[in-house]
This record gives C-alpha cells, sequence and structure tokens, in this order.
C-alpha cells in the first residue's frame, strides 16, 4: 500500500469559524505518547474501553465483500489517527482521515507510515470539515459520488452543534460522497444524560458535576435550543476543558433524514458491552485489547472511569 502525502497545507487561522481555533489549539497541543506511554495514563482502562467499543462499531457496520476489496473509509475528526489499526483489522482498501487539528494529522500520517504492511492506501487533510465544504480539501479522486462505503466520526460530532450552519454542514460533509447503502458510524456523548444531570442540580448550586476523572460545566441551566448550548468538558489525561455542545438527539436524526441518513443503531456504551462482551465476534477482543483481565477477568477501569464511560453513546445511519 501506498501512502500519497498531498496535504501539508494548514488550516490557516483566518478560517477558524466560532469557536474551532479553541478546539484546534487543544488537540494540536495535546502530545502523542506512543503505545508504551500510553499504558502509564491514569485512564488506560478507560482509553481501551473506548477502542473497544470503537472496534466493535467498525466490525458491526463495516462492509466486508467476500474475496472483493475492501472498504472505502472517510474518518472526519480523525485525530492522531487512534483508529487506523482497527480499521486495518477490517481489511479495508482506501483511508481518508481529515481533522481541524494540522499537527494531530500530520502524527496520523505518520502513525500510517509506521503501519507494518496496513493493506490499505491512506491519505490525509487538515481541514474545518464544519465550516467547509470537503470538496474544497479532497482531490478528485478521492470525492467521487457514491465512492465511501464508510463515513467514521469518533468522538468528535458534538463539536459541530455550535451552531446549526456548522452541523448542516457536518452532516452534508458525511452525506456527499457515502453511497447508498454506506453506513455513517460515531460516538458522541449523550446529551440527554447530560441534561438529565443538570437537571438534578439543586438551585444556587454550581452547575458542575462529575468525580475524579470527568467533570462537565455548564455555563446556563436552560437547555436553550437546538444549537450552541455549551458545556465545558474535562477528562483526565485526555481533554482539558474544551468547549462541546448538546447534540439535541431528535433534532440531529431529522436533520440526517434530510440528508438522506436513517438511523439504525444508538446504543449507550454499557449496553454494548453488556450485549457484545460474550459474543464470537468481539468477546474475546476484550482481553486482547486488554479492557479485562483475560486470566481472571477483572476491568482495568476504576468505577470513576466506568461511570465516565457511559456519558457516550454510539450510533450508525445508512444512507437510502
Ligand atoms: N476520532 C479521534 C479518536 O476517536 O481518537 C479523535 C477524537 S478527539 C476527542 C476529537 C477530534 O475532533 C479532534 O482531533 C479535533 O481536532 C476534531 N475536530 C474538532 N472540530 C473539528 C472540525 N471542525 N473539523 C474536523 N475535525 C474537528
Amino acid at each position: 500500500a501506498q501512502e500519497h502525502d498531498t496535504s501539508r497545507r494548514k488550516v490557516s487561522d483566518s478560517h477558524y469559524v466560532g469557536n474551532a481555533a479553541q478546539v484546534a489549539d487543544h488537540y494540536n497541543a495535546r502530545p502523542d505518547v506512543g503505545v508504551q506511554n500510553r499504558e502509564l495514563s491514569p485512564i488506560i482502562g478507560l482509553k481501551k474501553f473506548n477502542n473497544w467499543i470503537k472496534s466493535v462499531l467498525v466490525g458491526l457496520f463495516t462492509h466486508r465483500p467476500r474475496g472483493g476489496p475492501g472498504a472505502k473509509v472517510l474518518d472526519i475528526g480523525c485525530g492522531k489517527g487512534g483508529d487506523l489499526q482497527k480499521w486495518k483489522q477490517a481489511r479495508i482498501q482506501l483511508y481518508v482521515g481529515m481533522d481541524i487539528a494540522a499537527t494531530s494529522i500530520d502524527q496520523a500520517r505518520d502513525r500510517f507510515n509506521r503501519l507494518n504492511r496496513p493493506g490499505f492506501d491512506a491519505f490525509f487533510f487538515a481541514h474545518d470539515c464544519y465550516s467547509q465544504s470537503i470538496k474544497d480539501a479532497l482531490p478528485g479522486y478521492l470525492a467521487n459520488k457514491d465512492m465511501y462505503d464508510n463515513v467514521s466520526m469518533q468522538f468528535c460530532m458534538h463539536y459541530a452543534f455550535e451552531s446549526a450552519s456548522k452541523a448542516r454542514m457536518m452532516i452534508e460533509n458525511v452525506s456527499r460522497y457515502l453511497r447508498p447503502g454506506g453506513k455513517f458510524i460515531g460516538t458522541v456523548p449523550d446529551s440527554e444524560l447530560l441534561l438529565d444531570r443538570l437537571k438534578a442540580i439543586p438551585e444556587d448550586e454550581d452547575l458542575r458535576f462529575g468525580n475524579g476523572c470527568y467533570s462537565v460545566q455548564f455555563e446556563e441551566r436552560r437547555h436553550k435550543g437546538l444549537y450552541g448550548h455549551a458545556y465545558h468538558f474535562y477528562l483526565e489525561d485526555a481533554v482539558d476543558d474544551v468547549p462541546e455542545y448538546i447534540v439535541d438527539w431528535e433534532n440531529f436524526v431529522s436533520l440526517a433524514s434530510e440528508y438522506r441518513l436513517k438511523l439504525i443503531y444508538k446504543k449507550s456504551f454499557h449496553e454494548i458491552l453488556q450485549e457484545e462482551k460474550d459474543s464470537r465476534d468481539f468477546g474475546p477482543l476484550l482481553g486482547k485489547m486488554g479492557v479485562i483481565n483475560p486470566e481472571d477477568g477483572s476491568s482495568q477501569m476504576d468505577g470513576d472511569q466506568w461511570e465516565a464511560a457511559n456519558l457516550y453513546m454510539a450510533f450508525a445511519f445508512e444512507k437510502s
């Protein structure tokens, strides 16, 4: 497989819209610690669990033709390329990674170059996928109608819900080159759960909840409509106080339907574990990926990490 380095372009500051500069700066500044140092992270159990969840999603929804060429995948908000190995396991033929954080894109490209026999081609682009069309960044040979079998957005879609125009551009980019029958998969904070926790905070108290490994700080108590309801999220050794936005789920599903995307799967991370922990495909992966100790089945996650894990849910849509 070859890697085509077509994008050394940085997203210039003048292109940033809304809070995008703050988000890009945060992710650009986070070091790529490598696999060995990652083991030292205080939330390594949670990181491994999140990776297992993403492997389940990739496994459940990647088209694997018998004997034919593998899937073509567009990973929007790909970060440092943490999912490259999962896509390798899914025996894809093409991977296109895009992210607003140019440093992360360089690290993702490096990570791809270090993969042992990836078996697929990969291309990487620094691009603000919530304010600009992806057609402005992709060369013609990566921007064909009905080209992609999968679009993936992991732990990143919620940043688009700052405004209606960003959410619309995001979903337009998702749908633009996805083929009919293709799957759009992702992971986002569960906004219903966040709003329930917010509601439960007594009057006169700080609009904040969390535990030793995460915190969520709201600015306003009132759910202020479909877009722009901000909260600040902190996750130990991962996210430092970045503004994120409530994804009003019903509104999102109806927005997606305007772009021919129909919801086929929605589950909390806890539900996914319950459903897949003993499955033939994904059960053994729990031990292999270090989520549990294969000897005695014990988890690397403590109670605080387990609570943080369930702030998220996973989804899949199918294009008609
Ligand atoms: N998907 C990766 C993963 O699962 O490891 C990275 C997740 S990280 C929590 C969120 C990513 O969303 C960051 O890399 C960030 O730069 C990216 N992001 C945020 N806003 C974006 C935008 N407007 N366009 C493209 N990527 C964006």
